[in-house]
């Protein structure tokens, strides 16, 4: 197959889908690679690596996509201005998809993908799984995005972050808060403990309390809800008694932290609000606050997107889309993820999908005209 890798259009977009040394991966099962020019040039790619490697370059993105049998993109498309015409749009019908299609670009996506007879998989659909995890793209981004929150946090925060004994007199550790412990919030634990600070966590999933400390980290206690998890391994959505609970426990923490993360997230819906303005108010001036969970309503109240707020000597940073910041192994990351997918779906060279395999059939949005993943129809039904 002719597999495409375009240059990404949104705005602020530094990543690429496939980096130069995936090229050969994908060459070896017989397949032609092509690469729109500059793909690569802000994840430090050049169009020579990827030529190097393999892959033919396309000049512009018309010719790529109108050449290519299957699109490995990094973000959902959208409208290409300079084109004045959809991603999806410029595909060939009856063309592949491989991108990330969260829930809430499918409203505009979805009736593209369905007229257009495109077999879309999305990146996030890919099941919580052993054997997927070699291509959960949610899981490395997220891991991207704890580790470099903590850095945002340590650049706005007026304080060393480890224990300091010098000349000039002992500096003690600052004390980090990261709330929501999952792939983002341990990544950022086990950062902010590298940097020397103290840390403390919650998480209402009863099984991270053992990952938290296993970290080094101060479990922070409070009255966990009961049936918290979902199959597929996430949060569910807690009620307005539990998260009142819960931003009770965290107003006795936050007069005495210097830096709170927040990852809390319910795949699929509205991000808990767990600091509210009030709650803002009883910090130490200077305390910083990165809030992860912006893109999906935040865990802070007054968190803006990309934007620091500064507010009762507090600085609240709302981060979205923070892995962008690191786009040389965010990409190297995703190319491995999207790579064992694509290698997973299209086992030989025919394309004929499995169904009956669990992660094609979850990962597998559309095809046919129709839509596959369960989930995805619920939430269009519900949109209409
Ligand atoms: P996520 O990004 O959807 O959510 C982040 C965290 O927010 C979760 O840990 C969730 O429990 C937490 N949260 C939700 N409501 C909260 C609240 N009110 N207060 C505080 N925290 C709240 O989740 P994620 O990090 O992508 O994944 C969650 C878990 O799924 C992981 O920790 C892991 O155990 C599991 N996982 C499994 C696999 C696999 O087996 N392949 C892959 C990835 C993740």
């Amino acid at each position: 197959m002719k597999i495409g890798i375009p240059k990404e259009i949104m705005e602020g977009e530094t990543r690429v889908s496939v980096i130069p040394s995936m090229v050969p991966v994908l060459k070896k099962d017989g397949h032609e690679v092509l690469v729109e020019s500059g793909a690569g040039v802000k994840a430090s790619f050049s169009d020579e690596q990827y030529k190097e490697a393999g892959a033919e370059i396309v000049k512009g993105a018309a010719d790529l996509y109108r050449t290519a049998e299957v699109v490995i993109k990094f973000q959902a498309p959208q409208k290409n201005t300079s084109l004045k015409k959809h991603e999806v749009d410029l595909m060939k019908e009856g063309s592949t998809l491989f991108s990330s299609l969260p829930p809430v670009t499918l409203p505009t996506v979805i009736q593209h993908l369905l007229d257009r007879k495109i077999t879309s998989f999305g990146m996030e659909y890919i099941p919580r799984i052993t054997k997927a995890q070699s291509m959960d793209v949610l899981s490395s981004m997220s891991t991207v995005a704890g580790y470099k929150a903590v850095l945002v946090a340590a650049y706005h925060l007026g304080k060393f972050f480890p224990l300091l004994m010098t000349a000039a007199g002992t500096i003690p550790p600052v004390t980090v808060l990261v709330l929501g412990a999952g792939v983002a919030g341990l990544q950022a634990i086990a950062t902010a403990k590298r940097l020397g600070a103290k840390v403390e966590a919650f998480d209402p999933r009863p099984a991270v309390r053992e990952q938290v400390e296993s970290l080094g980290a101060r479990f922070v206690e409070m009255e966990l809800p009961e049936d918290v998890e979902t199959t597929g391994g996430y949060a569910k959505e807690q009620s307005e008694e539990f998260l009142q609970k819960e931003r009770e426990a965290i107003a006795a923490r936050l007069p005495k932290v210097d830096a709170v993360i927040t990852t809390a997230q319910v795949f699929g819906k509205e991000s808990p609000l767990l600091i509210t303005e009030d709650m803002v108010k009883t910090m130490q001036r200077g305390s910083v606050i990165v809030d992860l969970a912006v893109a999906e309503g935040g865990n802070c109240e007054l968190s803006k997107s990309n934007e620091p707020v500064e507010k009762y000597g507090v600085t609240v940073f709302g981060a979205v889309n923070i892995a962008r910041q690191l786009p040389v192994h965010a990409s190297q990351m995703h190319s491995k993820n999207v790579t064992t997918l694509f290698k997973h779906i299209f086992q030989d060279t025919e394309s004929n999908l499995d169904f009956e395999d669990e992660i094609t059939k979850s990962t597998c949005v559309t095809h046919n005209g129709e839509i596959v993943n369960e989930m995805v129809r619920k939430f269009i039904e519900e949109e209409k």
